[in-house]
């Protein structure tokens, strides 16, 4: 993977975004594998398709990408609350791609790959109706909150500038693969326990600390009087997955 983007491909463009999405586009398929399969790249859609903007042509997965200047930072403009809101929950959501870059040194800082089943409705952020002034009035942005997704689904691909190794990037997709699932409720719950057990610094913990997150939890799913059972349910489910081990006495690992 060659970090540096090529800056002889914008001259010819006057607006600051049109050349960031050139550049970044560019980049990505010039120098992107498919996470997914591991081919050594993702093609552009011919036509842009407003829902996907790079596809595999061996796995045919799927990949839109948000890029930014600067640091990546919490969170990711997109675009329609309402439009994004409607993706996740009818499940069309391709995988995201998050890219930040220095138009200072030319280069990729960091680039994380989201599989598309680690979107909830709560990672994503309204923004403020564009005012009364502006000509799209009333129009509804939002934020894609990344600090928000579970570490599980955040795949680092480049970090810092420095790239990661690609093996491990396909392990860690496949990993995530098995977190995969259809319903958004059960996502969600996933989701929130995930958080859970991420808290914990040391990677281990036991059932009693996890039911320190009753009130925590029950305040994100008051339909559930049941949370105890809910949680040792959720927390076989991460063990049957692989993302836990079981130490016995009620204690339990997190695999790296
Ligand atoms: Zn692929």
């Amino acid at each position: 993977m060659d970090l540096r983007l090529n800056d002889k491909l914008v001259s010819a463009y006057h607006s600051g975004s049109q050349k960031a999405r050139v550049l970044t586009e560019t980049w990505i398929g010039d120098n992107l594998f498919c996470p997914r399969c591991g081919h050594d790249h993702i093609q552009h859609f011919a036509n842009n398709k407003p829902a996907a903007d790079f596809f595999c042509p061996v796995c045919n997965n799927q990949y839109e990408l948000k890029s930014k200047q600067g640091s990546l930072g919490r969170k990711v403009a997109d675009g329609a609350y309402d439009t994004l809101i409607r993706r996740i929950t009818s499940y069309e959501n391709p995988d995201f791609l998050f890219m930040s870059y220095s138009m200072e040194t030319m280069r990729v800082t960091d680039l994380i790959m989201i599989p598309k089943y680690f979107f909830v409705p709560e990672i994503i952020e309204k923004r403020a109706p564009l005012p009364l002034t502006a000509r799209r009035a009333g129009w509804v942005g939002c934020n894609i909150v990344i600090e928000q997704i579970p570490q599980q689904g955040r795949v680092v691909i480049v970090s810092g500038g420095i790239e990661e190794d690609r093996e491990l990037v396909l392990e860690r997709v496949s990993l995530s693969q098995r977190l995969s699932t259809e319903n958004l409720h059960a996502r969600g719950w996933l989701m929130d326990i995930l958080k859970c057990v991420n808290s914990f610094p040391s990677g281990e913990f036991s059932l009693t600390d996890m039911y320190q997150f009753e009130n925590y939890l029950f305040e994100k799913h008051p339909e559930n009087n049941n949370i105890r059972p809910k949680i040792r349910q959720q927390l076989q489910l991460l063990r049957d997955k692989g993302v836990i081990e079981f130490l016995g006495k009620g204690r339990y690992r997190r695999a790296r």
